[in-house]
């Protein structure tokens, strides 16, 4: 049972029916005093029960429920009358991140009433026609295009859940050649890709593949020259018209068929199901850009049961760093706020806002393995199994072994993916002291340093990705270290002193019964300062 909070102060309750597949669940939905239920047709369980009050939201982590009136001229009023109109008209509008929640709370809510108004629903969805208009004209100001009526007019989950904005300036990005450009000269990257696929003939040959987010093509054509029979090549930017002149400047892309679509838009013959599915959907971080959950809705639409994926398995990897000289250089530039005359004026006031700008940002670089001071926490997510909604809020606990004295300025991440073919298994990895690949490595710096005056520290503290609707992530750390003794070190290790670091190694040890340091940090994984 999840409970959400309402923005005006109410409450929702949901529950998902458990087990039950998005497509084959169905729900009886009633108004009474102004209260709307949503029952589980086969359980009778209630999985939905809300005030229903236009114009409402409710909020539970990165999922949004909207509820709004249009009937009436858009009457405020919560009564019963207007509830049961508002339902009875058709106008409960549904925002979520989820594509099967979203498809769920659709058909809960299609009033059971008005079936010729769900048979058009049905009919668009059946032209492949997104039914936009109407659920525009329903969603408030401001709102993205309901997830839910996209679901259910052909399942465009991806711009129901995506900023209209970001989407746009995410594919005009791809669609220029000097970008796919970059990604193809990562040796490291293309050349694992080509021995992972050539290396596994038998998994290719013959076979019916999918390349989901094929940019130039170039895992297709790789794909092809594996064997592969027919290679559907999914692509959503303006490159789909460069990766067709490459399949048909190649001999091998015969097997080709490119199709300019969004994997979440796109329709094939009906029953189509791939072999294998091939895509390199990882952004910094492995989750940045959430083109993970694009790879997992194709998993779930068009792989055969048992497919292959390549690459099958994914690991997020943390462990805290020390790097005096980079915590400085956040500093430094915020120093220049505190400019006491800049023409004359004053700037001071904004030095703190912008150190705490500065210690947002994630910082992007190949780092020299050295900086590591503990062990590492490793996040695992198996592409085969994974659910799409996983990946929305993901915690990684940190719970590490710090070897030595030393101050700690943050956690450092990189990511490695697995190709679990049938003859080879093939890593690539973007580990530090490996060759830099195009994603280097990303370090979170907490502006407050914590320190470390005995060996084999044990550090407690967790990192949080919180999808959000700019294809990106809110990164939220947290690390707790033992306390030290009041009066030493500790206490003048201010951000701008962080070269106190020799004079805290002298400290006394930890005093017990005192409070643990904390220092936290929240980060926007879309906003990288790069440092290299
Ligand atoms: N496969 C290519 C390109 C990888 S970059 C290579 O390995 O070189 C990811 C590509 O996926 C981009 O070209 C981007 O436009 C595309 N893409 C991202 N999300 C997509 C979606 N939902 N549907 C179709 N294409 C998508």
């Amino acid at each position: 049972m999840q409970e959400f909070t309402g923005l005006n102060g109410a409450r929702l309750q949901l529950s998902g029916p458990s087990g039950a597949a998005g497509d084959s669940w169905s729900a009886h939905v009633s108004v009474e005093d102004g209260s709307l239920t949503v029952t589980d047709s086969s359980t009778q369980a209630t999985v939905l029960q809300c005030q229903l009050a236009p114009d409402t939201a409710w909020r539970a982590g990165p999922t949004t429920i909207l509820v709004s009136s249009s009937s009436g001229g858009g009457s405020s009023s919560s009564s019963a009358p207007d509830a049961q109109a508002s339902v009875q008209s058709s106008t409960v509008v549904l925002q979520c991140s989820s594509a099967q929640q979203a498809q769920q709370l659709w058909q809960a809510l299609q009033p059971k009433q008005q079936p010729q108004q769900n048979q058009a629903a049905a009919e668009r969805a059946a032209e492949g026609t997104p039914d936009i208009e109407e659920t525009d004209n329903q969603v408030p100001a401001g709102g993205a295009a309901s997830a839910a009526a996209a679901a259910a007019a052909g399942g465009n989950i991806f711009d129901a859940k995506t900023e209209k904005g970001s989407a746009e300036l995410y594919f005009h990005y791809y669609g220029m050649l000097m970008h796919q450009q970059n990604m193809l000269q990562d040796m490291t990257r293309t050349g694992t890709y080509h021995a992972a696929i050539t290396e596994n003939r038998a998994d290719f040959e013959g076979k019916t593949v999918m390349d989901v987010g094929a940019g130039s093509g170039i895992l297709s054509l790789f794909s092809a020259q594996a064997g592969a029979a027919k290679v559907y090549a999914v692509e959503a930017s303006g490159m789909a018209k460069y990766a067709q002149i490459l399949a048909s400047s190649n001999a091998v892309g015969k097997a080709i068929q490119v199709c300019h679509s969004k994997v979440e838009e796109l329709s094939l013959p009906p029953g189509t199901q791939v072999d294998v599915l091939v895509s390199e959907p990882m952004g910094t971080l492995l989750v940045n850009e959430r083109m993970l959950e694009t790879y997992l809705y194709a998993r779930d639409k068009f792989l055969k049961p048992g497919g292959k994926m390549f690459p099958q398995l994914g690991r997020i990897h943390a462990a805290a760093f020390s790097d005096a000289l980079l915590h400085s250089e956040l500093l430094g530039k915020a120093a220049f706020w505190q400019t006491p005359s800049f023409f004359g004026l004053d700037m001071s006031r904004l030095h703190q806002p912008a150190v705490e700008g500065y210690f947002t940002q994630v910082v992007v670089d190949a780092f020299d393995p050295s900086v590591l001071v503990s062990d590492c926490a490793t996040h695992v997510l198996d592409f085969a199994t994974v659910s799409e909604e996983e990946l929305y809020d993901i915690n990684i606990p940190l719970n590490l072994t710090v070897a030595h004295p030393c101050t700690l300025h943050g956690v450092a991440c990189w990511f490695d993916v697995l190709f679990n073919g049938s003859s080879s298994q093939r890593w690539l990895s973007t580990a530090p002291g490996l060759p830099t690949t195009h994603w280097f490595q990303l370090r979170c710096c907490l502006q407050q340093p914590l320190l470390v005056l005995t060996p084999n520290t044990q550090l407690r503290g967790s990192m949080r990705l919180v999808a959000h609707a700019r294809q990106s992530y809110d990164v939220h750390v947290e690390l707790h270290a033992p306390p030290v003794a009041p009066g030493m070190a500790a206490q003048k290790l201010h951000a701008r002193q962080s070269y106190d670091v020799h004079v805290a190694l002298h400290a006394p040890p930890v005093a017990h019964g005192m409070a643990p340091q904390k220092a936290c940090g929240k980060f926007d994984l879309k906003e990288p300062y790069y440092c290299y």
